[in-house]
Parts: structure tokens; sequence; C-alpha cells
């Protein structure tokens, strides 16, 4: 099996409901977001999936999240804007956009030291 990665990053505020601590206070951060795609074999040119074409993939995805206030927009203005609900989102909407995608987990970093990951078992 083969497994690659590209990362993003994005700009957004956000503010955590039902939430007891300085996170449930409007602020913002800059995402890292890490999306990991697998498959068996790579083509011919020994490529599994263009990191190019991958990029763009995560850039549709996240462009809808840059700049953005969380809270306001869907599904976060329902589902709590948390790391982890980010990454799912990430992971679901990938899903929607291109449905040969293989992925295998989304990672997202709200700073370098903390980080959730969404998978499917
Ligand atoms: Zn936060």
């Amino acid at each position: 099996m083969f497994e690659i990665f590209v990362e993003g990053d994005f700009s957004a505020a956000h503010n955590l409901v039902n939430y007891k601590g300085k996170c449930e206070q409007l602020h913002g951060h800059n995402y890292k977001v890490r999306i990991y795609v697998y498959g068996k074999k790579p083509a011919e040119d020994g490529i599994l999936v263009d990191f190019t074409d991958l990029k763009k993939e995560l850039k549709k995805v996240i462009s809808k999240l840059d700049h953005k206030y969380l809270n306001e927009i869907e599904p976060f203005n329902k589902v709590n804007p948390t790391a982890e609900n980010i990454a799912k989102y990430i992971f679901k909407q990938l899903q929607v956009i291109s449905c040969k995608l293989k992925i295998s987990k989304v990672s997202v970093w709200e700073t370098e030291r903390n980080c959730a990951t969404y998978y499917e078992e």
C-alpha cells in the first residue's frame, strides 16, 4: 500500500459552544490541514495521486472556511467548530467533491502543538 499527504492552511475565527474556558470567547487560528490519501499501487508513471491535483481539491474545501467566522457558516452554525469537527467536515467534503479519492485521514492543527485527526474505521 502507498499513502501520501498534502497540506494546506486557512485562517478563521471561532468560539467554542458549551465550553468553559478561554476558547468560549471569540478568537482565531491559523489552521494547518493535512489530508492523507492511500492506494494499492500507483499508475504506470509511479504516481498514486498527483500532489498538485490533491492540493487543488483541498484548496476547494478550505477556501470555504478561509477568513470566515466559522460559527456563522454551515455546518458550524449547528456543529461546534472544534478541530475534531473541522477535520471530519473536510474529510466528508473531499469525499463529496471526489468520489475517486481514497482518503485515509484528515488532521487539523489549531496550533503547532494541538492537532485533531478524523478517520473512519
Ligand atoms: Zn480555538
